[in-house]
């Protein structure tokens, strides 16, 4: 344990926790559930901070605005994962951030990094909800480390401000919430164009999470990285160039081309009404995506694709 406090103090990771592995699932269907075997015992949780202060005229969701949390995060913990592996041979260490299938919400509670709010995010101390999550899952039997307590307020503001009406007393009605449907291929429907439009937002929504009072007074992320090539806005055109290394990249621009044309179409009808095509708003360019496990699906996560539970 000291070895992997040690680590991340170096790599400037500021929270972790170790959860039993048999208490994080069932996996989820994804690539990343065949690399798990019988000898897996725990997942070590790491929490990388995100809010680097407010950015008013930004159209990105907050975690969409810092560089791409796959290469940051990523990086850190491939490091944190080859260093055990020499200090420690013999032991399995796998990384995973936004690719693995674990429920990461449920293992960061686990390992005592915060608690799950009403809206289905973690909300760790100091930090709230504006985190990433990422794990190292390993065979060794590391002890579980104590929560630090806290817990949702249950005020139900997240439930009356979602736009979507997607978050529910069962969970997450994925298919009404704003960070699925803006990063959906395709067409939209009209109803879910209308639900885009009206929050000013082309990539996620933050709705749930800004008026959280758990996210109140936040402290900045001590992540040096995520101040670095920040972006607040785009513009049509969206070029490839704007949106590779971005956390929205592998969806190509295509998809925010289409959902910036929505927002065009609200400004530009004084009626409140939208121009669409028969059968919903066509996304024209259809073939500028890539694909990838971590699909940035908003399945009980709403927001932060990284933060993945069920
Ligand atoms: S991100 Fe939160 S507020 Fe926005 S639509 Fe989804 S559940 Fe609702
Ligand atoms: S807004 Fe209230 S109910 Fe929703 S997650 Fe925050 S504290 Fe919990």
């Amino acid at each position: 344990m000291e070895l992997i406090e040690n680590l991340t103090k170096a790599l400037g990771i500021p929270r972790w926790g170790t959860a039993p592995l048999d208490r994080c699932g069932p996996y989820l269907p994804c690539r990343g559930a065949e690399l798990l075997n019988q000898r897996h015992r725990t997942v070590i949780c790491f929490l990388f901070p995100y809010f680097t202060g407010e950015m008013p005229g930004r159209n990105l969701s907050r975690y969409a605005c810092v560089p791409d949390y796959h290469r940051v995060a990523g990086g850190m913990l491939r490091q944190m994962a080859e260093s055990l592996s020499e200090q420690l041979p013999g032991h399995e260490f796998l990384p995973f951030v936004d690719s693995s299938p674990i429920r990461e919400v449920r293992a960061a509670v686990e390992a005592g990094l915060g608690c799950r709010g009403e809206n289905g995010l973690l909300i760790a101390p100091d930090y709230g909800s504006y985190v990433f999550l990422g794990e190292i899952v390993t065979d060794l039997a590391l002890p579980p480390r104590q929560p630090p307590g806290g817990h949702c307020l249950g005020c139900g503001k997240c439930r009356r401000q979602c736009p979507g009406r997607a978050i529910g007393k069962d969970g997450i009605l994925t298919e009404r919430c704003l960070s699925h449907i803006t990063q959906k291929r395709g067409e939209l429907t009209e109803e879910e164009a209308r639900l885009l439009a009206s929050t000013g937002i082309i990539w996620g929504c933050d709705r749930c999470q800004e008026i959280c009072p758990m996210n109140q007074d936040v402290k900045k992320s001590p992540i040096p990285a995520f101040y670095q090539d920040r972006v607040e806005r785009l513009e049509l055109p969206v070029t490839r160039g704007e949106v590779r290394g971005r956390a929205f990249g592998f969806r190509g621009p295509g998809v925010l081309r289409r959902n910036l044309r929505i927002m065009e179409g609200k400004k530009a009808d004084t009626r409140g009404e939208y121009s669409f095509r028969e059968g919903g708003v066509r996304l024209e360019d259809s073939s500028d995506h890539e694909g990838g496990c971590g699909d940035g699906s908003a399945v009980g996560n709403l927001t932060q694709p990284e933060q993945k539970d069920g």
